[in-house]
């Protein structure tokens, strides 16, 4: 067998580096990598869902039918379906206010069954290597030809052509590439050393979400037509929300309650880089019914029911990584939540890194891509790619505000509000991305 073109280092194994290992996996001409940290490939308990345009790019990798095996949502993907329905709950008696129509559903899953079919369905070829906390990396700025060398906790040491930081939030290959380009004379001809700086470290998006299953046969018991059991619910409330759906094939109902801060909400891509937005505690740590449920009560009858079934579940507080000027740097880039960890207002920070994964893979797999050629790829990929999910970012963003009541916008309006924030679901497709990608590339090189 011939050697490989490029060996490329994904660091972690969440939805974003897994999607691309399984993307690279069709390019027997790559050698891949993966370092993570954990002991093993592992997703908290809980739901995620999914949106046409990045479940198309599942299923053009061939892992459509084993994920439609793991959800009670029969697929559907040309004709407009109620996706998901939104309440006015901060009223005793609450209120419908509509139910959202995409073009192809939202579909939702347990986690663990997610990422387990995209782990089940990594190449062979590709290595895994378990318990490897990168602590920094060194990439030759003289010389972009030279391997990469990556630094472990154990001080251990590798080597690869091509780095990707799929390492989420608190991302160590943002942090280096960051210091990196603060110091690289033609990246500051572009930003300031602060501005670079600034996105090293997360920002505090002013929700905090307060995460739990509930059996299904729990509720029904209480109320057998619960709402809940059925479909996607979003619940307003002043300051608050709550968004349900069942998981596991109807035999659990995913509940994710968020408290959103207004002033902080407003300003969370403030971009002044000595703008912080902290957050004092633990960002992720468990919690008693009692206090998971008590900022909660008050709101509609409905809700109540549930709170009153909580058992324990967790409290997150969530991050978000300031808008970057841009995710590449020689032959390193970002990838999923370490280049644009959104809030989940849109369900869309998993389908975001999917994407990524996908259009990356189609890059560094294009006939043209060589190690010489391949520092263009990637500048391609950060034009294609970040301003994207920058969108789907502030979008999401926003989404939180509203169903937080914070933007004063009139109830009769919050329907096609919504819609449209999310419409680049079902009306924009990845074909298109690739397209592009594919055109900007074969014109650079
Ligand atoms: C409450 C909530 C609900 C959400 N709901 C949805 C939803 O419905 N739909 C959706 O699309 N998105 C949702 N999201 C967002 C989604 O969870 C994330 O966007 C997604 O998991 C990001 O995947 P990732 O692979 O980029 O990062 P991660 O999942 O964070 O994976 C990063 C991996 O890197 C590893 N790692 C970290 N540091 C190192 C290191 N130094 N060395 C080696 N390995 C390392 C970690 O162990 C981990 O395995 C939600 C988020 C929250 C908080």
């Amino acid at each position: 067998m011939s050697p490989p073109k490029f060996r490329v280092a994904i660091v972690g194994g969440g939805v974003g580096g897994i999607t691309l290992a399984v993307a690279l996996s069709k390019y027997p001409d790559i050698a891949v990598d993966i370092y993570e940290r954990a002991s093993q490939f592992a997703e908290v308990g809980a739901g995620v869902s999914c949106w046409p345009r990045p479940f198309k790019v599942l299923k053009k990798l061939g892992l459509g039918d084993a994920l439609l095996k793991k959800t009670p949502v029969p697929y559907i993907e040309d004709e407009y379906v109620n996706a998901m329905n939104f309440r006015r709950s901060d009223l005793e008696q609450g209120e419908y206010l509509f139910t959202l129509k995409s073009k192809g559903n939202n579909v939702q899953f347990h986690r663990a069954d997610f990422l387990g079919v995209l782990v089940d369905n990594v190449s062979p070829s590709v290595k895994t290597h378990m318990s490897k906390r990168i602590v920094s990396y060194t990439q030759s700025t003289g010389n972009p030809s030279e391997p990469i060398t990556l630094t472990f906790h154990d001080g251990s040491t590798a080597t690869c052509d091509i780095l990707v930081g799929a390492d989420g939030v608190k991302s160590t290959i943002r942090r280096g590439m960051m210091q990196d380009l603060s110091r690289d004379p033609d990246a500051l001809k572009k930003c300031s050393a602060e501005e670079y700086l600034a996105c090293i470290e997360p920002v505090f998006s002013g929700a905090v979400a307060y995460r739990t299953l509930i059996h299904a046969d729990k509720i029904r018991a209480v109320d057998p037509n619960h709402r809940v059991l059925n479909g996607v619910w979003t619940c307003f409330g002043a300051n608050k929300n709550v968004a349900t759906y069942p998981i596991s094939m109807g035999k659990i109902v995913n509940f994710a309650a968020f408290t959103v801060d207004k002033d902080l909400m407003a300003d969370a891509f403030n971009p002044d880089p000595s703008h912080r937005q902290l957050f004092d505690g633990d960002w992720v740590r468990p919690a008693s019914a009692k206090e998971f449920t008590e900022k909660f009560r008050g709101m509609e009858k409905d809700i109540e029911v549930l709170l009153d079934l909580v058992e324990d579940g967790s409290i997150w507080a969530v991050h978000l990584v300031r808008n970057l000027p841009v995710q590449v740097h020689g032959h390193v880039a970002l990838l999923g939540d370490a280049a644009h960890a959104m809030t989940p207002f849109q369900g869309s920070g998993a389908g975001q890194a999917v994407e990524d994964a996908y259009i990356l893979a189609t890059l560094l797999g294009h006939p043209r891509t060589t190690l010489a050629t391949v520092s263009q790829a990637l500048v391609v990929y950060d034009e294609v790619r970040r301003p994207f999910a920058i969108g789907v970012a502030r979008g999401s963003q926003e989404v939180g505000r509203i169903s937080g009541l914070q933007t004063g916008l009139p109830f009769s309006e919050i329907g096609e509000k919504i819609t449209g924030i999310n419409s680049w679901a079902w009306e924009t497709e990845i074909d298109g991305a690739v397209k592009d990608a594919k055109r900007m590339f074969e014109e650079r090189v």
